[in-house]
């Protein structure tokens, strides 16, 4: 029989990384409340529509990159690919425009894109949002800024800085397209596999190639900040000045885009400081149009995602110890059937009081049984033989120290410093 494998782009999160992940929970999510921000679910599937709506039909990302398929009863489902949309579509549906403005919400969530699995990009990977809602003022925008530094900040990624840039808005991005089509026209490099393609469709992903063949050309392509009309030219004045006074630091970089094609004004990367914006950490922008596009009132919204393999790739790589001390564990010990019933009772004491503790294994000797509380690294020992039936006693050995110690059984709690 062949080998079941969890699918392609899949990864199975076992015991030992869960550190890992719940640092990162913890982190994430004391951040966002301090914040503010309070904590959204949305399903895990979503009307295939929605997406459609988003991106538009040309685009890659519905086309070819999601898990899409027909349900039992005939409608075209997706499986969630980003956190902000069914965000969007939950504000709508569930009237939150009454709610005093801003609305502030944050996601922890897996997400489904039908991509090439690569490093710390899978086919399911997970991710962690905010979204502010119903404000354009740029303090917003500095603020969703900030926190996704911070927050990796506070993770101990230290070495990294935010990349910012605006694109305009409806009135002024289209003048800053024809200028980029124009530019590119006499310049887009043929043997690129996308560039050709996309100044087709769409010319402000030019920009966002990655081809060493194509960066030249890209690097004196027009500038989108010399386009912007008034309000989108003052919207990014006073955002320099607002991450500032956040205490952010940042580059202006003009060449960031960002892949989708809802994002107005403020868009932004998080990166290493050393390396480029390959390894963009975490990204996002303002999407004052999309709620709209999607039928709700006009409602202005910004936010960021970060991909959590991805931030868990990078704090690997700092090596720092973290700290995994849990509770007391206890192995419960003992040499027959009798002591073993007692032990039984005395696990249960234990977890009434929240101490962690398992049984021995049946049917092995004491000292096996001792052995298989270092292989679970056990912080004690409670051993219940013969004796310690007859003087109603347990023996609590310290497995770090190997010291041992008879004490009454009334007192095991005490000893662990409970009750
Ligand atoms: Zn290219
Ligand atoms: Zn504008």
């Amino acid at each position: 029989m062949k080998k079941l494998q969890a699918p392609r782009g899949t990864n199975d999160i076992l015991p030992d990384e869960q550190k890992y992940w719940r640092l990162f929970e913890k982190t994430s999510t004391s951040l966002a409340e301090t914040f503010g921000y309070s904590r959204i679910d949305t399903p895990v599937i979503e009307d295939a529509k929605l997406f459609v709506r988003v991106v538009g039909e040309s685009t890659d990302i519905v086309e070819k990159e999601t898990y899409t398929f027909k349900d039992r009863g005939g409608d075209f489902i997706t499986l969630r690919p980003e956190g902000t949309a069914p965000i969007c579509r939950a504000y709508i549906q569930n009237g939150m425009h009454n709610l005093p403005q801003p609305v502030r919400l944050y996601y922890y969530c897996p997400v489904f894109r039908y991509d090439r699995p690569q490093a710390g990009r899978y086919r399911e990977h997970h991710q962690f949002g905010v979204e502010v809602l119903g404000d354009s003022n740029s303090t917003l925008d500095a603020e969703v800024i900030y926190l996704a530094w911070k927050l990796l900040n506070d993770l101990g990624i230290s070495n990294l800085i935010p990349l910012v840039n605006s694109v305009g808005d409806k009135k002024c991005r289209p003048n800053y397209i024809s200028e980029l089509k124009d530019y590119f026209h006499s310049s887009v490099v043929d043997s690129c596999p996308n560039c050709p393609r996309r100044l087709e469709e769409n010319p402000l992903r030019l920009l966002d190639c990655k081809e060493k063949s194509c960066l030249e050309v890209i690097s004196s392509a027009p500038n989108s900040i010399e386009y912007l009309c008034g309000e989108c030219l003052e919207h990014w004045e006073s955002l320099l000045i607002d991450l500032k006074n956040i205490g952010v630091p940042y580059v202006i970089d003009n060449r960031l885009v960002r892949g989708l094609d809802y994002y107005i004004r403020t868009v932004f990367e998080i990166v290493p400081q050393d390396s480029g914006s390959q390894s963009t950490i975490s990204g996002g922008g303002r999407y004052d149009g999309l709620i709209a596009q999607l039928g709700g009132p006009p409602t202005p919204g910004i936010g960021f995602g970060m991909g959590i393999e991805r931030v868990l790739l990078e704090l690997k790589k700092l090596n720092h110890e973290i700290d995994d001390t849990k509770t007391t564990k206890i192995l419960i010990a003992y040499t027959d059937e009798s002591s073993k019933a007692v032990g039984t009772t005395v696990r249960s004491q234990l977890h009434r009081s929240k101490i962690t503790s398992v049984l021995a294994p049946s049917g092995r000797s004491l000292k096996s049984q001792l052995r298989y509380a270092s292989s679970i690294k056990a912080s004690h020992a409670v051993i219940i033989g013969e004796r310690e039936l007859e003087n109603v006693t347990v023996t609590i050995r310290d497995l770090k120290g190997s010291e041992q110690k008879e004490i009454p059984q009334g007192n095991l709690l005490s000893y662990f410093g409970k009750g």
